[in-house]
């Protein structure tokens, strides 16, 4: 098994740390190249979303990576990673990748709460969540299962092969998430 880990910006390093822990090979994607490489499983990291949005378009990755979505890959995005995936943002006439039904809040908790840490529930095993600048769901389509909700905010959720948590996995020490994702991959779904 092959991951690629989008590495254009943001926290993607800690990404190839938690898939290294788990024993899965991973490489990551900076130009247009690296997308001729074998790949099963795709991670969008945390960072800036619209920053991301403009380098994905610059380096030219945008389309390939839209089109290798639509078609199944499994994609896992993490804070900036699922606004990327968000078919709607609040408050805004654009999207980025725009291919999950869901409808996310950027920035969602406010300039005091923007950054915390806690623990909750993430499909009925409770685990730790870091938020940083954090968004959450507002809404989701048909098809989209809710696996994560904290402080009445739905901060996690997958449709068919797209998994998104608001929040970031790959900074605390539980591999839970990880480990969902790559369950996902085996099943290419
Ligand atoms: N606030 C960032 C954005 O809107 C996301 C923050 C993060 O990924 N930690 O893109």
């Amino acid at each position: 098994m092959m991951i690629g880990i989008l590495a254009v910006q943001g926290a993607f390093v800690e990404h190839k740390y938690m898939l290294d822990k788990l024993g899965v090979k991973s490489f990551e994607i900076r130009q247009k190249n690296d997308l001729n490489r074998e790949i099963d499983g795709l991670i969008l990291p945390g960072g800036e979303s619209t920053a991301m949005h403009r380098l994905l378009i610059d380096l030219d990755l945008y389309t390939d990576i839209k089109q290798m979505i639509l078609a199944g890959l499994p994609v896992f995005g993490t804070c900036a990673g699922m606004i990327l995936l968000a078919k709607h943002i609040e408050n805004q006439e654009t999207h980025h990748l725009g291919v999950m039904n869901i409808t996310v809040k950027r920035n969602a908790y406010g300039r005091q709460l923007g950054s915390f840490m806690t623990q909750d529930f993430f499909n009925k095993k409770k685990i730790p969540m870091t938020f940083i600048r954090a968004p959450y769901v507002l809404s989701v389509g048909d098809n989209v299962e809710v696996l994560s909700v904290v402080n009445e905010k739905i901060v996690a959720a997958r449709e068919k092969n797209m998994l998104a948590t608001a929040f970031h996995p790959e900074l605390t020490t539980s591999t839970y998430i990880h480990e969902y994702f790559i369950h996902m991959v085996n099943q290419g779904l």
